[in-house]
This record gives structure tokens, C-alpha cells and sequence, in this order.
């Protein structure tokens, strides 16, 4: 509904600019042309008056001189009128593309902000709501340990998502205004990121995780960011591939960089899509059909983190099909 209303005010904003643009261009056409018609005219009334001048009294010689600097003015004006024209229409157009992508960009974002404020409820609702159905069935039935378990677990898992989102929303917003207290110490990344893994091991026991870390890499940096980072891309891949595929974490040093991927067999991500991904509130696909749960956070704040951390990330195609992120580290 949201969507359609902006995509509605967009298609307003876009053809007023259009009308308004065509306008503009079209004055300025007007314009040029009645220049050029005043340089004629001007023209033919000062031979107009060389050549009553000619009856009279002047002498070829002048009359040559002074037609030369007739037809000279003429072609000098023709000149200054024609660069004026080219310069004005570049600035016309330049800032006419300049306009039309910030508001494009601008309504971008609000739709992006809307599907990101639709996306937060639910995901803050939803698992309050399983978290409380489970605790209520836990306290009115007596249920055999093994189901009692079962609930915990499950109860656990959606307090453990709601932990992320809300760290995501909290550091993104901490990040960007200068407010988060960033710590520079030196970090063991290759147990980081073991440590990390054995928690989602054991949330995911049905999921098969690789794991080829080089022993003793370390970086410099703020361990939760880190731990965020790599909290994300692991989310993303456990979310975003079949439950039967492998997903591999790797991390080594290689020319003086030190480098961190996850690989998962998912569908992968589109080549046009690459960089937009790490765009703020940027999902793929529309809200109409997409069937996973997210908000479009944990990307960009896995670029922000990195870019903090001195380093790069991004997403290659992995091979036969999936996704690689890699996030390097410049030392
Ligand atoms: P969210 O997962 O909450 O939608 P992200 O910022 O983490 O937000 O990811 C942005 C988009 O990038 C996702 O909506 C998804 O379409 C795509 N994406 C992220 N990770 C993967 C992956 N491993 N495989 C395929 N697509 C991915």
C-alpha cells in the first residue's frame, strides 16, 4: 500500500520534472532563436544604411572597411549567442540529471524506510509473540522434559534474533551519529570467529557449517563490531541458502591483507545488485514477493564496520552457485 503511494508520488515528481524540463529547454530554444533573428535584423538595417550612406558620399574603400565590420559583428554576436546557448544547455542538463537522481534517491529511500519501519514491527513482534505462546504453554501444561526442552530451545532462538536486530538498529544508529565508543585493540580474529561459529553450531544443529580458519590471525579493532560483522554475514548465509548446503567460513592472510569469507550455495546475488546490497534498508526483490524475513540493516552495517576496520567487502558468485562475501583486512 505504502509502496504504491510512493511509487504514485514518484510518477507525479517524474513528470512534472519532465513538463518542466521541456519547458525550460524549450523557452531557452525560443530564446536563442529570437536572438539570432535580432542579429540579422541588426545586420540588415546597418546595410541598409551603408548603402544610403554609398549614395551619398563615401568612398569604396570605406564602404568596404565598414561592410567587413558589419558582416564581423554579425558573425562575432552569431558566435558569442551560440557558446552562450551550449554553455547554458549543459548547465540546463547537468543540473536538471543532478535534481532528477537526488529525488529519485530521495523517494528511494523513503520507500526503503517505510518497507524498513513495516519490516522492524514485524520482526520485533514476531518473536515476542512465539516467545510468550511458548512461555504460557510451558506454565499451563505439565509437558514431558523432552518437549519442555523443545520450547526453551525455540523460545531461545527467537530471543537470540531479537537480540541481533535490535544490536543492528542500535549500533547502526550509535555508528552514524558518532555516538558508539570505538575500542582499537588488538584481536585474535581466527577465534572470533571460531567462537562465533560454535554458537551458531549449536543453534543450527541441522545445518552443516565448514570451517578452515588459519590459526593466530589477528586484527586491529573493536571486538562487537567485529563480532557483529561476522554475526551477519553468517545469518545471511544460513538465511539465504538450502538447509542441505554446506556453508564455509575461511579466514587466512594473503599479500599483506588478512581475509575473511563466507561462502553458502545459495541463488547468489544478482551482478546488478552487487552494490546496492550494502546499501542502507536495501532488499532484494519487492515487498510483495519476497519470502524472507529481514530489514535490510545487516549489510550496510557489515560495509560500515568494515570501512571502520580498514578494510573492503564485497560479494563474488561462488562456484557452481552461491555467494562469497569477503571482508579484507589491510594491516
Ligand atoms: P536483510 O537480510 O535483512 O534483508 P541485509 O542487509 O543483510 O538485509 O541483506 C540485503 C539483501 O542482500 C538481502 O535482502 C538479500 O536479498 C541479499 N543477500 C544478503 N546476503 C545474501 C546471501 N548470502 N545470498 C543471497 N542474497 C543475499
Amino acid at each position: 500500500m505504502a509502496e504504491d503511494t510512493t511509487r504514485k508520488k514518484l510518477r507525479r515528481a517524474t513528470i512534472t520534472f519532465w513538463l518542466l524540463l521541456t519547458y525550460v529547454v524549450a523557452a531557452y530554444v525560443w530564446w536563442f532563436i529570437s536572438l539570432e533573428q535580432q542579429n540579422e535584423e541588426m545586420r540588415g538595417y546597418k546595410e541598409l544604411q551603408l548603402q544610403s550612406e554609398v549614395d551619398s558620399s563615401i568612398s569604396p574603400e570605406l564602404y568596404s572597411t565598414r561592410y567587413e565590420t558589419i558582416e564581423k559583428d554579425y558573425r562575432r554576436n552569431q558566435t558569442k549567442f551560440a557558446g552562450e546557448a551550449v554553455v547554458f544547455l549543459a548547465l540546463i542538463f547537468v543540473g536538471a540529471a543532478i535534481l532528477y537522481r537526488s529525488v529519485r534517491r530521495q523517494f528511494r529511500l523513503q520507500q526503503q524506510q517505510q518497507n524498513f519501519m513495516m519490516a522492524v514491527t514485524h520482526e520485533l513482534k514476531t518473536p515476542i509473540a512465539v516467545a510468550r505462546i511458548n512461555l504460557e504453554t510451558l506454565q499451563k501444561h505439565n509437558l514431558d522434559p523432552e518437549k519442555q526442552k523443545k520450547l526453551i530451545r525455540l523460545t531461545l532462538e527467537e530471543t537470540t534474533r531479537l537480540n541481533t536486530l535490535t544490536n543492528n538498529i542500535l549500533v547502526s544508529s550509535q555508528l552514524e551519529g558518532g555516538g558508539y565508543h570505538f575500542t582499537n585493540e588488538e584481536i585474535e580474529l581466527s577465534d572470533l570467529l571460531e567462537d562465533v561459529l560454535q554458537d551458531f553450531i549449536k543453534r543450527f544443529p541441522d545445518r552443516q557449517f565448514i570451517l578452515d580458519v588459519e590459526p593466530e590471525v589477528d586484527v586491529k579493532g573493536d571486538p562487537l563490531l567485529l563480532q557483529i560483522l561476522v554475526n551477519n554475514l553468517v545469518e545471511n548465509a544460513i538465511k539465504y541458502s538450502p538447509r542441505d548446503k554446506p556453508i564455509i567460513a575461511r579466514l587466512y592472510r594473503q599479500d599483506g591483507l588478512v581475509k575473511l569469507e563466507l561462502c553458502d550455495e545459495g541463488p547468489g546475488v544478482p551482478d546488478e545488485e552487487k552494490i546496492r546490497i550494502f546499501d542502507k534498508f536495501y532488499r532484494i526483490g519487492n515487498e510483495n514477493t519476497r519470502k524472507s524475513q529481514g530489514t535490510g540493516l545487516g549489510l550496510y552495517l557489515c560495509s560500515k564496520i568494515a570501512r571502520d576496520h580498514n578494510a573492503d567487502i564485497s560479494v563474488t558468485n561462488n562456484h557452481p552457485h552461491g555467494s562469497i562475501f569477503a571482508v579484507s583486512f589491510h594491516q
